[in-house]
């Protein structure tokens, strides 16, 4: 099924074309619907009738169903959205310290093949990637959700569920629609695409010259430690992966950001601390200390905890100590299904847990 969603202005024109309509009309159209306004008949939007009647039958304005919804007492909400052919993909609406503002956390596949040990969505392993105009979806779910509750959806992260690099021609596709002035008009600074390490991922995104900020989810300071925590550090060291940052961040000449997700006893030392410091050095990247939500017996067998408020402080004391920049970045709905995934295990989807298990 194709909705309005999978579609750019270009298409549509051409399809109002081949119907004997004005071209013009595709952008009009799809402002509306980015804007969640209705395509309403005229003459309230001046578009012909049995225009308005086609595109009512040959393109819903939606092929993702509202399947069910959480909302924290933080204000955290989650969104579970039913997709075309029933599977189920989460979105999260996180609350700014400002009260007009907000933050969305997109995904960018079903499932995910990566096998980070802590995170419970690759249990199941990989369904499917998404869609563009499935993760457009996602985009606008949240910022409907946004705006009834009289706020704006001002960032969005590509932290949800799988690996955005890994279907990284759909997720360029939804970039561009959600950061164009004539459909999401986001602004590409709002927008945050992350990944575990995949080096030619990053350095394609580098390649398209789209001005996205790029979080890397590093974890641990060592090959060895990463490697247990993410299997994808088997494949790309960290001085693979940083180097391939230290190039995107030249290119863009933004910070580059460093996702840590601080789990007891395994990465979050003193020692670990300093480590980090070292392989950072001078980097003008931004560290996110996050805050890890449990989820269970991982896949080897290892029930991860997250580290203590005194273990968490002194990590990043070791590291703002060496003039690094790093913050904690606040646990999100801890009293819903929090780490993303959740929300779909509980509703009859398959999988548990989070890219960083972390929201
Ligand atoms: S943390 Fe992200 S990349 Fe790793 S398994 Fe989970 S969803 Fe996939």
């Amino acid at each position: 099924m194709t909705s309005l969603a999978d579609l750019d202005s270009p298409g549509l024109a051409q399809q109002f074309a081949a119907w004997g309509y004005k071209p013009s009309h595709a952008a009009r159209v799809l402002r509306s619907f980015y804007d969640g306004r209705e395509i309403v008949s005229p003459p309230s939007r001046g578009l012909p009738q049995g225009l308005v009647e086609k595109l009512q039958t040959t393109f819903p304005s939606s092929a993702a169903t509202l399947d069910a919804r959480q909302v924290a007492a933080d204000g955290t909400t989650k969104l579970l959205l039913r997709l075309a052919d029933g599977r189920t993909v989460e979105s999260v609406l996180m609350p700014d310290f400002r009260a007009d503002r907000a933050a969305g956390c997109i995904s960018s596949q079903v499932g995910c093949a990566m096998g980070c040990d802590f995170c419970a969505t690759t249990k199941t392993g990989f369904e499917r990637n998404l869609t563009a105009g499935e993760i457009v979806e996602q985009f606008l779910a949240l910022r409907r959700e946004a705006s009834a509750g009289g706020r704006k959806l001002q960032t969005v992260v590509f932290m949800g569920m799988g690996e955005p690099m890994l279907n990284l021609d759909a997720v360029l596709i939804a970039v561009r629609r959600l950061a164009d002035n004539a459909l999401g008009a986001l602004g590409w600074r709002q927008i945050t695409v992350s990944t575990v390490g995949i080096v030619p991922g990053i350095e394609a995104l580098t390649a398209t010259g789209l001005n996205v900020h790029l979080a890397v989810s590093l974890h641990a300071p060592d090959d060895a430690t990463r490697a247990r925590l993410l299997p994808m550090g088997k494949r790309f060291p960290i001085a693979d992966i940083l180097a391939a940052a230290d190039r995107f961040q030249a290119r863009r000449g933004r910070p580059v950001t460093i996702q840590y997700c601080l789990l007891a006893g395994v990465n979050d030392s003193l020692e670990h601390a300093r480590l980090l410091a070292e392989l950072l050095g001078s980097r003008r990247m931004h560290i996110n200390l996050l805050r890890y939500n449990p989820t269970g017996l991982s896949l080897r067998g290892v029930t991860y905890e997250p580290s203590s408020d005194e273990a968490a402080e002194a990590f990043a004391a070791v590291l703002r100590a060496r003039k690094l920049v790093a913050h904690f970045r606040r646990s999100r709905g801890p009293d819903i299904d929090a780490a993303c995934g959740q929300l779909r295990r509980r509703t009859g989807g398959v999988s548990e847990a989070a890219c960083g298990g972390a929201l």
